[in-house]
Protein backbone atom coordinates (compact mmCIF):
# COMPACT_ATOMS: atom_id res chain seq x y z
CA UNK A 1 0.00 0.00 0.00
CA UNK A 2 1.61 3.18 -1.13
CA UNK A 3 0.53 6.68 -0.34
CA UNK A 4 1.72 10.01 -2.04
CA UNK A 5 2.34 12.72 0.96
CA UNK A 6 4.01 14.98 -1.40
CA UNK A 7 5.26 15.41 -4.82
CA UNK A 8 8.09 12.44 -5.88
CA UNK A 9 8.11 11.59 -2.01
CA UNK A 10 5.99 8.80 -0.69
CA UNK A 11 5.10 6.05 2.09
CA UNK A 12 5.11 2.51 1.94
CA UNK A 13 3.25 0.98 5.25
CA UNK A 14 4.98 -1.94 5.76
CA UNK A 15 3.58 -4.85 7.98
CA UNK A 16 5.12 -6.07 11.16
CA UNK A 17 3.35 -9.11 11.77
CA UNK A 18 2.45 -9.79 15.85
CA UNK A 19 4.11 -6.74 16.90
CA UNK A 20 2.42 -4.20 18.92
CA UNK A 21 4.02 -1.44 16.60
CA UNK A 22 1.74 -2.80 13.74
CA UNK A 23 3.85 -1.46 10.44
CA UNK A 24 6.83 0.34 9.55
CA UNK A 25 6.85 3.12 7.16
CA UNK A 26 9.48 3.65 4.95
CA UNK A 27 9.61 7.04 2.72
CA UNK A 28 10.60 6.82 -0.77
CA UNK A 29 11.73 9.59 -2.93
CA UNK A 30 11.73 9.16 -6.72
CA UNK A 31 14.55 11.48 -8.48
CA UNK A 32 15.70 11.00 -12.33
CA UNK A 33 18.84 9.40 -10.84
CA UNK A 34 18.38 7.30 -7.95
CA UNK A 35 15.87 7.27 -5.62
CA UNK A 36 15.84 7.41 -1.98
CA UNK A 37 14.93 4.80 0.65
CA UNK A 38 14.06 5.84 4.10
CA UNK A 39 13.81 3.06 6.46
CA UNK A 40 13.01 -0.67 5.30
CA UNK A 41 11.52 -3.18 7.25
CA UNK A 42 12.73 -6.35 8.80
CA UNK A 43 14.49 -9.02 7.46
CA UNK A 44 11.13 -11.48 7.03
CA UNK A 45 9.20 -12.07 4.41
CA UNK A 46 5.60 -10.33 4.79
CA UNK A 47 7.76 -6.97 4.91
CA UNK A 48 10.01 -7.96 1.69
CA UNK A 49 6.71 -9.01 0.24
CA UNK A 50 5.22 -5.50 0.91
CA UNK A 51 8.67 -3.96 -0.20
CA UNK A 52 8.77 -5.42 -3.16
CA UNK A 53 5.01 -4.50 -4.13
CA UNK A 54 5.38 -0.93 -3.18
CA UNK A 55 8.28 -0.04 -5.20
CA UNK A 56 6.91 -2.36 -7.89
CA UNK A 57 3.59 0.16 -7.89
CA UNK A 58 6.35 3.14 -7.78
CA UNK A 59 7.98 2.04 -10.44
CA UNK A 60 11.28 2.37 -8.10
CA UNK A 61 14.45 0.34 -9.29
CA UNK A 62 16.12 -1.56 -6.91
CA UNK A 63 19.38 -1.35 -8.56
CA UNK A 64 19.07 2.70 -9.15
CA UNK A 65 18.13 2.99 -5.39
CA UNK A 66 19.92 4.36 -2.31
CA UNK A 67 19.19 3.71 1.48
CA UNK A 68 18.92 6.29 4.51
CA UNK A 69 18.31 4.35 8.00
CA UNK A 70 17.25 6.53 10.55
CA UNK A 71 18.37 3.93 13.52
CA UNK A 72 19.70 0.66 14.45
CA UNK A 73 16.25 -1.54 15.39
CA UNK A 74 15.14 -4.18 13.39
CA UNK A 75 12.22 -3.13 12.17
CA UNK A 76 13.86 -0.01 10.44
CA UNK A 77 17.41 -1.61 9.39
CA UNK A 78 16.61 -5.40 9.23
CA UNK A 79 15.55 -5.50 5.34
CA UNK A 80 17.94 -3.34 3.70
CA UNK A 81 20.76 -6.82 3.65
CA UNK A 82 17.97 -7.63 1.13
CA UNK A 83 17.33 -4.79 -0.67
CA UNK A 84 20.57 -3.55 -1.17
CA UNK A 85 22.12 -3.79 -4.63
CA UNK A 86 25.92 -3.46 -5.36
CA UNK A 87 25.57 -0.28 -6.43
CA UNK A 88 23.64 0.70 -3.28
CA UNK A 89 24.88 3.47 -0.60
CA UNK A 90 23.36 2.70 2.31
CA UNK A 91 23.36 5.71 4.38
CA UNK A 92 23.48 5.26 8.61
CA UNK A 93 25.18 6.93 11.95
CA UNK A 94 28.16 5.44 13.13
CA UNK A 95 26.62 4.96 17.14
CA UNK A 96 24.67 2.75 15.89
CA UNK A 97 26.87 0.88 13.18
CA UNK A 98 29.12 0.22 15.92
CA UNK A 99 26.24 -1.59 17.49
CA UNK A 100 25.94 -4.05 14.94
CA UNK A 101 29.59 -4.63 14.76
CA UNK A 102 29.87 -4.80 18.23
CA UNK A 103 30.47 -8.22 20.06
CA UNK A 104 28.77 -10.48 22.47
CA UNK A 105 25.51 -7.69 22.24
CA UNK A 106 23.11 -10.55 23.37
CA UNK A 107 25.10 -12.10 26.23
CA UNK A 108 25.91 -8.58 27.64
CA UNK A 109 22.19 -7.12 27.63
CA UNK A 110 20.87 -10.60 29.11
CA UNK A 111 23.33 -10.37 31.61
CA UNK A 112 22.44 -6.80 32.82
CA UNK A 113 18.88 -7.95 32.86
CA UNK A 114 19.73 -10.64 35.14
CA UNK A 115 21.28 -8.47 37.54
CA UNK A 116 18.59 -6.34 37.30
CA UNK A 117 16.23 -9.08 38.20
CA UNK A 118 14.22 -10.26 35.10
CA UNK A 119 13.86 -13.61 36.00
CA UNK A 120 16.84 -16.63 34.47
CA UNK A 121 14.59 -18.87 32.96
CA UNK A 122 12.94 -16.33 30.91
CA UNK A 123 16.18 -14.77 29.36
CA UNK A 124 17.23 -16.88 26.72
CA UNK A 125 13.63 -17.01 25.55
CA UNK A 126 13.41 -13.37 25.82
CA UNK A 127 16.36 -12.67 23.27
CA UNK A 128 15.41 -15.52 21.09
CA UNK A 129 12.14 -14.17 20.28
CA UNK A 130 13.82 -10.61 20.19
CA UNK A 131 12.97 -8.38 16.64
CA UNK A 132 16.67 -7.69 16.67
CA UNK A 133 17.96 -11.13 16.97
CA UNK A 134 15.16 -13.36 14.76
CA UNK A 135 15.18 -10.54 12.43
CA UNK A 136 17.76 -8.54 12.31
CA UNK A 137 20.18 -7.66 8.59
CA UNK A 138 22.25 -10.74 7.72
CA UNK A 139 25.90 -10.41 6.42
CA UNK A 140 28.34 -7.51 6.39
CA UNK A 141 26.89 -3.68 5.32
CA UNK A 142 29.28 -1.18 4.03
CA UNK A 143 27.62 2.00 5.39
CA UNK A 144 27.94 5.75 4.29
CA UNK A 145 28.76 7.29 7.76
CA UNK A 146 26.38 10.46 7.99
CA UNK A 147 27.24 13.19 10.70
CA UNK A 148 25.28 16.20 12.09
CA UNK A 149 24.84 18.82 9.34
CA UNK A 150 25.32 16.47 6.42
CA UNK A 151 23.53 16.74 3.59
CA UNK A 152 21.24 14.21 1.06
CA UNK A 153 20.38 15.87 -2.13
CA UNK A 154 17.97 14.09 -3.86
CA UNK A 155 15.26 15.79 -6.45
CA UNK A 156 13.56 18.83 -4.95
CA UNK A 157 14.56 18.00 -1.88
CA UNK A 158 17.61 18.67 0.72
CA UNK A 159 17.59 16.87 3.53
CA UNK A 160 20.32 18.12 6.37
CA UNK A 161 21.01 15.53 9.06
CA UNK A 162 20.05 15.74 12.85
CA UNK A 163 21.78 13.43 15.53
CA UNK A 164 18.81 12.85 17.84
CA UNK A 165 20.29 10.10 20.12
CA UNK A 166 17.98 8.89 23.00
CA UNK A 167 15.57 6.13 21.38
CA UNK A 168 19.09 4.92 20.44
CA UNK A 169 22.84 6.56 20.50
CA UNK A 170 22.71 7.22 17.21
CA UNK A 171 19.42 7.65 16.07
CA UNK A 172 19.50 10.16 13.12
CA UNK A 173 16.33 12.55 11.52
CA UNK A 174 16.25 14.24 8.44
CA UNK A 175 15.05 18.20 8.18
CA UNK A 176 14.03 19.53 5.15
CA UNK A 177 13.80 23.05 5.56
CA UNK A 178 12.40 24.33 2.19
CA UNK A 179 9.52 22.25 2.14
CA UNK A 180 9.41 21.93 6.16
CA UNK A 181 8.98 18.12 6.71
CA UNK A 182 10.80 16.69 9.22
CA UNK A 183 11.45 12.56 8.88
CA UNK A 184 11.16 11.78 12.50
CA UNK A 185 12.13 7.58 12.56
CA UNK A 186 11.20 6.78 16.02
CA UNK A 187 12.22 9.86 17.97
CA UNK A 188 8.99 11.45 17.44
CA UNK A 189 5.99 9.43 17.02
CA UNK A 190 2.13 10.56 17.42
CA UNK A 191 -0.17 7.98 18.49
CA UNK A 192 2.35 5.96 20.29
CA UNK A 193 5.38 7.06 22.83
CA UNK A 194 8.75 5.81 21.21
CA UNK A 195 10.71 3.30 23.91
CA UNK A 196 13.77 4.46 25.44
CA UNK A 197 15.51 1.57 26.90
CA UNK A 198 18.78 0.59 28.91
CA UNK A 199 20.57 -2.39 28.65
CA UNK A 200 24.37 -1.51 29.74
CA UNK A 201 25.61 0.48 33.08
CA UNK A 202 27.35 3.04 30.96
CA UNK A 203 24.47 5.36 28.82
CA UNK A 204 21.55 7.43 29.91
CA UNK A 205 19.44 7.27 26.94
CA UNK A 206 16.31 8.92 28.84
CA UNK A 207 18.86 12.31 29.42
CA UNK A 208 19.96 12.20 25.63
CA UNK A 209 16.08 11.44 24.45
CA UNK A 210 15.23 14.57 26.87
CA UNK A 211 18.35 16.75 25.54
CA UNK A 212 17.46 15.65 21.66
CA UNK A 213 14.08 16.80 21.85
CA UNK A 214 14.95 20.29 22.77
CA UNK A 215 17.54 20.33 20.12
CA UNK A 216 15.19 20.30 17.59
CA UNK A 217 12.25 22.39 19.18
CA UNK A 218 13.07 24.96 17.59
CA UNK A 219 12.79 24.08 13.71
CA UNK A 220 10.53 25.13 11.92
CA UNK A 221 8.15 21.95 11.06
CA UNK A 222 4.33 21.48 9.36
CA UNK A 223 4.87 18.00 8.63
CA UNK A 224 6.21 15.27 10.80
CA UNK A 225 6.81 12.03 8.61
CA UNK A 226 7.35 9.70 11.34
CA UNK A 227 8.69 5.72 11.41
CA UNK A 228 5.27 4.10 12.58
CA UNK A 229 1.78 5.06 12.23
CA UNK A 230 0.45 8.64 10.56
CA UNK A 231 1.75 11.85 9.46
CA UNK A 232 0.91 14.69 11.87
CA UNK A 233 1.66 18.40 12.51
CA UNK A 234 1.59 19.45 15.49
CA UNK A 235 5.62 19.02 16.17
CA UNK A 236 6.15 21.72 19.19
CA UNK A 237 2.82 20.23 20.90
CA UNK A 238 3.69 16.65 20.59
CA UNK A 239 7.65 17.36 21.61
CA UNK A 240 5.97 18.70 24.86
CA UNK A 241 3.72 16.20 25.28
CA UNK A 242 6.46 13.82 25.50
CA UNK A 243 8.50 15.58 27.76
CA UNK A 244 5.33 15.25 30.03
CA UNK A 245 5.01 11.70 29.60
CA UNK A 246 8.35 10.68 30.77
CA UNK A 247 8.12 13.20 33.55
CA UNK A 248 5.71 11.55 34.79
CA UNK A 249 6.99 8.40 34.26
CA UNK A 250 10.10 9.21 36.52
CA UNK A 251 7.47 10.24 39.16
CA UNK A 252 5.69 6.97 38.92
CA UNK A 253 8.78 5.07 39.16
CA UNK A 254 9.95 7.47 42.28
CA UNK A 255 6.24 6.55 43.91
CA UNK A 256 7.06 2.96 43.38
CA UNK A 257 10.40 2.70 45.02
CA UNK A 258 8.34 4.84 48.28
CA UNK A 259 7.63 1.45 48.75
CA UNK A 260 11.18 0.25 49.79
CA UNK A 261 14.27 -0.59 47.49
CA UNK A 262 13.57 -2.52 44.61
CA UNK A 263 15.31 -4.39 41.59
CA UNK A 264 14.40 -2.30 38.16
CA UNK A 265 12.55 -5.70 37.10
CA UNK A 266 10.35 -5.24 40.17
CA UNK A 267 9.49 -1.66 39.60
CA UNK A 268 8.87 -2.18 35.51
CA UNK A 269 5.90 -4.88 37.01
CA UNK A 270 4.01 -2.18 38.84
CA UNK A 271 4.48 0.74 36.20
CA UNK A 272 1.47 1.18 33.82
CA UNK A 273 1.71 -0.23 30.44
CA UNK A 274 -0.75 0.32 27.46
CA UNK A 275 -0.86 -2.99 26.70
CA UNK A 276 -3.69 -5.41 26.25
CA UNK A 277 -2.62 -7.78 29.13
CA UNK A 278 -4.65 -7.29 32.71
CA UNK A 279 -1.78 -8.45 34.73
CA UNK A 280 2.20 -8.16 34.74
CA UNK A 281 2.07 -12.08 34.92
CA UNK A 282 0.24 -12.21 31.41
CA UNK A 283 2.51 -10.21 29.71
CA UNK A 284 4.39 -12.22 26.84
CA UNK A 285 8.50 -12.77 27.47
CA UNK A 286 9.64 -10.27 24.70
CA UNK A 287 7.04 -7.31 26.64
CA UNK A 288 8.37 -8.12 30.02
CA UNK A 289 11.88 -7.33 28.27
CA UNK A 290 10.84 -3.92 26.79
CA UNK A 291 9.36 -3.06 30.08
CA UNK A 292 12.37 -3.83 32.23
CA UNK A 293 14.74 -1.57 29.61
CA UNK A 294 12.46 1.38 29.85
CA UNK A 295 12.18 0.91 33.59
CA UNK A 296 15.88 0.64 34.09
CA UNK A 297 16.37 3.93 31.45
CA UNK A 298 13.87 5.49 33.89
CA UNK A 299 15.71 4.65 37.14
CA UNK A 300 19.36 5.54 35.67
CA UNK A 301 17.56 8.64 35.04
CA UNK A 302 16.78 9.61 38.36
CA UNK A 303 19.77 8.02 39.73
CA UNK A 304 21.85 10.63 37.67
CA UNK A 305 19.46 13.31 38.59
CA UNK A 306 20.60 12.33 42.33
CA UNK A 307 17.32 11.66 43.29
CA UNK A 308 17.64 7.81 43.76
CA UNK A 309 20.80 5.98 44.57
CA UNK A 310 21.77 2.35 43.70
CA UNK A 311 23.66 -0.82 45.78
CA UNK A 312 24.05 -4.32 45.44
CA UNK A 313 22.33 -6.90 47.29
CA UNK A 314 22.37 -10.33 47.07
CA UNK A 315 24.77 -9.96 43.75
CA UNK A 316 21.40 -8.04 42.12
CA UNK A 317 21.38 -3.98 41.61
CA UNK A 318 18.58 -2.41 43.68
CA UNK A 319 17.43 1.05 43.92
CA UNK A 320 15.89 3.24 46.47
CA UNK A 321 15.26 6.74 47.29
CA UNK A 322 17.72 9.25 48.33
ZN1 LIG B 1 13.11 1.97 17.04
Amino acid sequence: MTEEILPNLYKIEVPLPHNPLRAVNSYIIKADGKSLIIDTGMNRGECLRAMSSGLKELDVDLSRADFFITHVHANHLGLVSTLATDTSTIYFNQPDADIINSKNLWEKASSFAYINGFPENELQRAVQSHPGHKYGSKGHLDFYILKEGDVISIGDYLFKCIETPGHTPGHMCLYEPNQKIFISGDHILNDITPNISLFSSEENPLKEYLTSLDKVYHLDVRLVLPGHRGVFNNFKERIQQLKYHHQERANEVLSILEKGSQNAFQVASQMSWDVDYEFWELFPVPQKWFAIGEAIAHLKYLEEAGKIRREIQKQKIVFSLK
